[in-house]
Order: structure tokens, then C-alpha cells, then sequence
């Protein structure tokens, strides 16, 4: 007779994302190597030289979970798998250096649809000035994954972690939030008009913002280098890849401290509004809860707030509070509601 072998094992939702990777590296002892950060920060951080720490990070994209090939062009696909980990780089307040590149396909691909592909990753790397170091190429059963390190270097006295974020700090978001969820809601909608009636072609004016931000995400490189002309350094500082409330939670969490928002605040794109009110939600919700912003979310001093007011595209959105009085929202009634963490988790949904 077959033993049932799952009797007694725990199921990947019942831990989520977060709690399986804090339980597969909690017997590791980063300090033991001489490592500045190891995992829990959007980039490890050791020591480079005198003046700079080396940066590093790796994002894996799946298809049929980060990406859908009917309406995700491959060209695209390759310029993303890079921005998104720049974005990591960011987020430290450094700079992207170079990338190894892992791809695994069948052969349900051309050699061409792989050129594709590559020249999406050109794109990326000379636009932000990034090598490419090398890679690994396998076969795989099913689908197309692409998995991207990326190596990175900061000076130390920049170096931004998102641990450092204080009471009473600012708390401040680059571009606008929740556009890309927008995009995605539009390109499922398209995607399930076009399989119930192949006739009907896809219709995305009027959301072609959304559909870019969607498809060909920016990694906000601008702002670390206004930031620097500012001469400002944050406090705290991550990439919004999981949505707002949830890296707003990451934040908090790693400074030990709570969180005021403010729902009229919150930057929300007039397109995203629409798409949000077809669907019936609501802007703000996507700009809490969607993903794949990769915009920029830190901290700074109040002492910054003249400096950091007047650098185009950053809006100050709340401020830290006391971790027991929790991160919260002020919705635009003037009521303070605790904020949950929505983001994207792949095991429980
Ligand atoms: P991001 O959204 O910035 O890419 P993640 O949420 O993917 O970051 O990861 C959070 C942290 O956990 C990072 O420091 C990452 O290096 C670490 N991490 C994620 N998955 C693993 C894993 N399988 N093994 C070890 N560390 C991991
Ligand atoms: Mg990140």
C-alpha cells in the first residue's frame, strides 16, 4: 500500500512567501562571512574597498505566473527581467554594474523569439549602462523562465537600507502607484475578449499608459541621481514590487516602526482611476495593493522636507509613527484604519 508522505507536513500557504524564505534562511549566520547584509534587503551588501560596498540581487520570472506570452512580447519581457532588478539596485541608492542572464525553454521557441528576447535585454543594458557578464542556458519541460542577478556597487556613506526609517520621518514615493495592475486588469480583459471571439482585435486606447507600465517597467534611476544632486540620503529606502501597503510593511518592519499614510496623498494616475472604476475599485486600492510599480518608497528626516519637496516627481505621502501605534491609513473621511498587507503572494493565492 502507498504511504501518504504529506501527512504531517506543513503546506507552503500556511507559511506565505515571506515566512518560507525567513524559515529557509534562518540557520545561515551572515555575520560569519563578513557580510554587511545578507537576505531580508533588496540587495546583499558586502565590502568593496575603503569607500564602497558591493551590491547584489537576483529576481526569477516565470511564465504562466510573472508573465503571459499572449500579450507579453518577448522584447519587452527582456527589457523588464533587467529593470526590475536595477530597481533592486536602486533601492539600495546604488549603482547597477552588470547582469548574468539564466534562461531555461522549449522548443516550442525559435532561435529568433530568443533574439527577441536578447534584444530587449540590450535595450535595458545600454540604456542603464549595465554589462552583461553571462548567464546560463537549459532546457525546460514547460514554459520560459528568465532569472537575472545583478551585480551593483554604493559608495558606504550612501548606502540605504531599509532598516533605518525613524519616528516622525517622512515618508515619500516616486511616480505614481498602482498603473501597472491597471495595465494587467486591462490586458486579461483584452486577452479573454480575444479567446471567446478571435475575430475581435485587442482595444487598449485610451490605456496605453497603463499597458507600458504593465509591460515595460522603468526602474527609477532618475531618482537616486536626483537625490544625490539634492544631497539627500534616506533614511530607509525599497522598490515597490509588491504593492505599497506591503513594502510599506517591509519598511516598518525592518525599522521597527509604524506608519501614517494618507489616502489624498497617495499618487494615482488619471488612467489608473478609469481602469480602476471599469472594474469597480478604486485608484487608491491598486495604488496600495497592485504590484510591479517599481517606483521608489523611502524615508527622510523632517530637516530634508524643504529639499525633497521640490524634486520633480517625488510626493510626500505621511510619516513614520511609533511602532504600537501601527501603520495606518487616513482615508479622505479623516478616518485612521490599520493598514494589511495585500500584496502578491504566489503560495496562498
Ligand atoms: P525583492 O522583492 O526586493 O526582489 P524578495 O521579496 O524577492 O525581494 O526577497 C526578499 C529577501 O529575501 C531578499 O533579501 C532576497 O535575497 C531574500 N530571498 C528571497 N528568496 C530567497 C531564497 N530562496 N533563499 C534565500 N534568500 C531569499
Ligand atoms: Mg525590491
Amino acid at each position: 500500500m502507498l504511504e501518504d508522505k504529506s501527512v504531517g507536513l506543513t503546506p507552503l500557504a500556511q507559511l506565505g512567501e515571506f515566512g518560507l524564505i525567513d524559515r529557509l534562511t534562518r540557520n545561515f549566520n551572515p555575520s560569519a562571512t563578513g557580510l554587511k547584509v545578507g537576505p531580508g534587503d533588496d540587495c546583499a551588501v558586502w565590502e568593496k574597498n575603503e569607500k564602497e560596498f558591493y551590491l547584489a540581487s537576483t529576481d526569477v520570472l516565470a511564465e504562466g505566473i510573472h508573465f503571459d506570452l499572449s500579450y507579453c512580447p518577448l522584447k519587452h519581457l527582456g527589457y523588464k527581467a533587467i529593470a526590475v532588478n536595477i530597481s533592486d539596485i536602486c533601492a539600495m541608492n546604488g549603482q547597477a554594474w552588470g547582469i548574468l542572464v539564466s534562461i531555461g525553454f522549449s522548443n516550442r521557441f525559435s532561435v529568433e523569439a530568443l533574439d527577441e528576447l536578447y534584444a530587449g535585454i540590450h535595450a535595458a543594458c545600454l540604456k542603464y549602462n549595465v554589462l552583461l557578464l553571462g548567464g546560463d542556458t537549459s532546457t525546460s519541460v514547460q514554459g520560459l523562465f528568465i532569472s537575472v542577478t545583478i551585480l551593483g556597487s554604493v559608495s558606504k556613506d550612501k548606502l540605504t537600507l531599509r532598516s533605518g526609517a525613524k519616528k516622525n520621518d517622512l515618508i515619500c514615493v516616486s511616480g505614481d502607484l498602482g498603473a501597472s495592475y491597471a495595465g494587467l486588469k486591462i490586458l486579461q480583459r483584452e486577452k479573454s475578449v480575444f479567446l471567446e471571439n478571435p475575430s475581435v482585435q485587442p482595444d487598449l486606447v485610451g490605456f496605453e499608459y497603463v499597458v507600458e507600465r504593465q509591460l515595460k517597467p522603468e526602474p527609477r534611476a532618475d531618482i537616486i541621481e536626483a537625490l544625490s544632486q539634492a544631497n539627500i540620503i534616506p533614511s530607509s529606502m525599497i522598490d515597490i514590487s509588491d504593492g505599497l501597503s506591503g513594502d510599506l510593511t517591509h519598511i516598518c518592519q525592518a525599522s521597527n516602526s509604524g506608519a501614517l499614510i494618507y489616502q489624498d496623498k497617495l499618487p494615482v494616475d488619471h488612467e489608473t482611476e478609469k481602469v480602476a472604476e471599469e472594474f469597480t475599485h478604486t485608484g487608491h486600492t491598486y495604488a496600495l495593493n497592485g504590484g510591479e510599480d517599481y517606483e521608489l518608497l523611502f524615508t527622510v528626516g523632517l530637516n530634508s522636507f524643504e529639499k525633497v519637496k521640490d524634486i520633480p516627481g517625488v510626493k510626500i505621502i505621511g510619516h513614520m509613527q511609533e511602532a504600537a501605534s501601527g501603520i495606518q491609513l487616513e482615508t479622505s473621511l479623516g478616518e485612521r484604519i490599520d493598514l494589511k498587507p495585500n500584496s502578491w503572494n504566489h503560495f496562498v493565492s
